[in-house]
Order: structure tokens, then C-alpha cells, then sequence
């Protein structure tokens, strides 16, 4: 297949030890051999001047040259190590243009990888995932994607629902009264089994939407109960203003940190409390607002304050609202109480000091366990919400199969068995549509 030939530095923008060019296409042989004057056996370095058009030399270094199908665009490939100097990798790209190569777009490569069938679109989706990973357990998971385990526990569960439906439109046809019973029993259980998987899958693929995607979390509460500390003290930086002075947060101020392996954006809010202060009010405004978009809520109480009724008036709000909340009880040194964590009616209360750090720890195990990341078992894949809307899609196609149905109206079982296979499709991106290409590409960067 002809393709036009793309071209991208592959390595981040600004000085270092070496900088990568990247080629891909039809193209690619001739223009490594007019800027290099030869082309090496595949997939071998070798050390070459790299030259422009007038066959001055701009630079030298490593060539490598992988031709199609197996190389990671599914098309002839090579990579120029250069000098990490973006005046010498612009000469580079502007030499391969003149050439007759193109500036690819952001994501093309791996757009291209896609399209020859070398990664499925969640793989694809994992490169991204790998790349912006902010901890260690979140490449992992991205990896586990990338390596196909993602897809392929969707691939399994695709043949599952297929074989399940195929059973069932068989049974339709030719099952007599003597194994009507036993049919249906198969039938029953094979839809509880696949009920379950499905809900297992979409657990572990919403752990990797966690790591990868991160959290909002607002931290409220009254005036001077230590928000400011505590925001300060799980990013272990001064972001917040820590004064003994009731009233000095009326903005709202956000921290990016990794707490137990999650990217959170921390938000301190001013402290509720009433107030003429037009200034304080705006402020708590923000806060109610910031407190109803955050995926967790820490309130604070400070064990000496005489707010309890205001602060049970605001958990409740919270569940009647599905909000996952933290209470914190903070200031134990206050009290030489030690640190500890108790789950009272569902929620954890986490008994800590944000001066000192102790019971820091069981604040951090305590998030975890809200945002659904377990601390034990990793074994969640990199995933994104549009991932985890088609696993929650085929799951509700499932769940809408009833005993009833499955008895007296096999026909509509067999179009939920056909819904939740199209869902599951759309992850490997079987029907996938441009709108959609365009939009998971476009936010990869360029060179990738
Ligand atoms: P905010 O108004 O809720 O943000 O509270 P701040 O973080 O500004 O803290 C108010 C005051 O309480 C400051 O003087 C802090 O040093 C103090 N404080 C915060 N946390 C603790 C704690 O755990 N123990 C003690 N003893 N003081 C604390």
C-alpha cells in the first residue's frame, strides 16, 4: 500500500544528549538514502552523517531503518538519533520534507500503528496513557493495556456473549421438551457468569480510570479545623496560607499531588462558617460549588470545635447526594490521642494530626479505598471513560436479561446478547467512526 510519508521529532522539545527524527511511509528508504547516502540492513544502527538536500552536513549519528510490516507503524520506518539540539532536529524534519515527506499530526504514528492492525484502539489508547502515567503502579497498568491483556479480556468476554447468544438461537430452533430445562438452566447460569466477569472487568479497568485519570478532591469545613495544614501536608509544600486566624482562605486553592499512587487535585476551600464579609461569602459560594463536583470530599472537624450538629447536617447532605466523603478529626496532639481509623455508618473517620503527620498513612489508605484503588490487588488495567461507558453499557444489556426472558422471550435476550457485544466491540475499535479517531489521536503528542 502507498502511503505518504511523515515526519516528527519523537523526543520532548529543548536540549539534550540525543534528539530523535522520526520517518514513516512509502517514502521512507529513498529519503534515509539522500540523507544519508545509504540505507542499512534492517533494524541495524549504524553511525552515518545525516546531510540536506545540498549534501551539507547537518549533523551525524545513529540510523536505524525498520522496513514494514513489522515495524511499529506497520510501515517502512526510521529513526535519526541526532544531537539533542531542536535547531539541528528542525533542520532534519525540514530535510525529509524536502525530500517529499510531510509533518505528521500529533498521534499519527500510532494512528497509522492502528490502522495496519499492529494495535487495536485500546492499545493505541494505552500509548497515551504510558506516556502521561504519573506513578509508577500507573505505567503498569497502561503496560498491561498496551500488552494487549485489556483487550484481550474484552476479546474473551466478546466470544463468550457470542457463543452464549449463538446457544440460545439454537436452542430456539431445535430444542425439544426433554432438554428445554436443561437448556435453560446452561442459559441461566452462562448469563449470571457473564453478569459477573463483566462487573469484574469494569472494577479493574475503573481502578486504571483512577490511577490514570486522577481525582478532585475538596477539603471542607469550619474556619481554622487545619484544611490549610492538611492540603499542605499531603503535598509537602507551604500551597496554602496556615494562619491561627479564622477566615484567611476565601479562594479556593489547588494543589496537583500524588497521594497512594492517584493524581488528586487537592482543593482548599474557605471555611464555612456565617459571614458578612462579602469577600468570605463568594468564598463559601466557591466552596459549595467545588464541594459538588469533587469525585471525594474530606471534612474536617476539629475534635474541640462545638460544630458537631452543622458537621452531621453536612454528612448527611453528602450521602443524600451519593458523595463519597472522608471526615477527618484533626489536632490528636491537642488531645496525646493516637492516630486511627473507624468506619462509622460506611464512612471513615481518620483520627490524625496534620502539624505532626502522625495518622497521615491512614488518611492516604482511607482515599484509596473511597476513589475504589486497592492498595493489595494490582491488577486494574489503564482505561478510559469511554471504556468503562461500554463495559457499563454491555453490563446493563445483560442485567436486563430476566429468568422471564429467558424462558418466554428468547428472541429479546438474544438482541441484549447482540447490544452488549456491540459495546464491547467499540473498546477494540471495530466500528470506531473518524470523529472518534480524531479525537483519541489528537491528544497524543507529536512524534508519537
Ligand atoms: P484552616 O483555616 O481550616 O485552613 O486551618 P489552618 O490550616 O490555617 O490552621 C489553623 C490553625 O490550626 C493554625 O494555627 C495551625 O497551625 C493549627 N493547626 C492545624 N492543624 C493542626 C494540628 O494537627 N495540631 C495543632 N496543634 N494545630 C494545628
Amino acid at each position: 500500500m502507498n502511503t505518504d510519508t511523515i515526519v516528527a521529532v519523537a523526543t520532548p522539545s529543548g536540549r539534550g544528549a540525543i534528539g530523535i527524527v522520526r520517518l514513516s511511509g512509502s517514502n521512507t528508504a529513498h529519503i534515509v538514502q539522500r540523507m544519508t547516502g545509504t540505507l542499512p540492513p534492517p533494524r541495524h544502527a549504524r553511525f552515518t552523517p545525516f546531510l540536506d538536500l545540498a549534501g551539507d552536513v547537518l549533523d551525524d549519528g545513529i540510523l536505524i531503518y525498520c522496513p514494514g510490516p513489522y515495524s511499529y507503524t506497520g510501515e517502512d520506518v526510521a529513526e535519526f538519533q541526532a544531537h539533542g539540539n531542536p535547531v539541528i532536529l528542525g533542520q532534519l524534519v525540514q530535510a525529509a520534507c524536502a525530500c517529499g515527506a510531510r509533518p505528521a499530526r500529533p498521534g499519527e504514528f500510532t494512528e497509522r500503528a492502528f490502522l495496519n492492525g499492529r494495535l487495536d484502539l485500546a492499545q493505541a489508547e494505552a500509548v497515551a496513557d504510558l506516556i502521561a502515567s504519573q506513578s509508577a503502579r500507573a505505567a503498569r497498568s497502561a503496560l498491561r493495556s498496551l500488552h494487549g491483556e485489556f483487550g484481550a479480556a474484552v476479546t474473551a468476554l466478546i466470544a463468550r456473549v457470542q457463543q452464549t447468544r449463538a446457544a440460545l438461537e439454537a436452542s430456539i430452533d431445535f430444542a425439544d421438551e426433554l432438554h428445554a430445562a436443561d437448556l435453560l438452566a446452561e442459559q441461566r447460569r452462562e448469563c449470571f457468569a457473564l453478569r459477573h466477569d463483566l462487573g469484574v472487568l469494569l472494577g479493574r479497568a475503573t481502578q486504571g480510570q483512577r490511577l490514570s485519570g486522577g481525582a478532585n478532591v475538596a477539603i471542607i469545613g469550619e474556619p481554622n479545623v487545619g484544611k490549610s495544614s492538611l492540603l499542605n501536608r499531603l503535598a509537602g509544600s507551604d500551597r496554602a496560607i496556615v494562619s491561627e486566624f479564622p477566615g484567611t482562605t476565601r479562594d479556593l486553592v489547588d494543589a496537583d499531588v500524588l497521594v497512594g499512587d492517584i493524581p488528586l487535585r487537592l482543593i482548599d476551600t474557605a471555611g464555612l462558617r456565617q459571614t458578612e464579609d462579602p469577600i468570605e461569602r463568594e468564598g463559601i459560594r466557591r466552596t459549595h460549588a467545588a464541594r459538588t463536583k469533587a469525585d471525594l470530599v474530606i471534612t474536617i472537624v476539629d475534635t474541640d470545635s462545638a460544630s458537631r450538629g452543622t458537621h452531621d447536617a453536612l454528612l448527611a447532605e453528602f450521602a443524600s447526594a451519593g458523595q463519597t466523603a472522608i471526615v477527618v478529626h484533626n489536632k490528636i496532639d491537642l488531645r496525646q490521642a493516637g492516630p486511627k481509623c473507624e468506619a462509622v455508618a460506611g464512612i471513615d473517620h481518620v483520627h490524625l494530626s496534620a502539624l505532626t503527620g502522625a495518622g497521615i498513612d491512614l488518611l492516604i489508605a482511607a482515599v484509596q479505598r473511597a476513589l475504589g484503588v486497592d492498595a493489595e490487588d494490582e491488577s486494574e488495567f489503564s482505561a478510559r471513560s469511554r471504556h468503562l461507558e461500554a463495559l457499563q453499557g454491555a453490563l446493563t444489556a445483560i442485567e436486563a436479561i430476566t429468568v422471564d426472558d429467558l424462558e418466554q422471550a428468547p428472541e429479546l435476550v438474544a438482541e441484549h446478547y447482540r447490544t452488549a457485544t456491540q459495546a464491547l466491540e467499540a473498546i477494540a475499535g471495530r466500528y470506531s467512526n473518524e470523529d472518534l479517531l480524531g479525537d483519541i489521536f489528537a491528544r497524543f503528542c507529536i512524534g508519537k
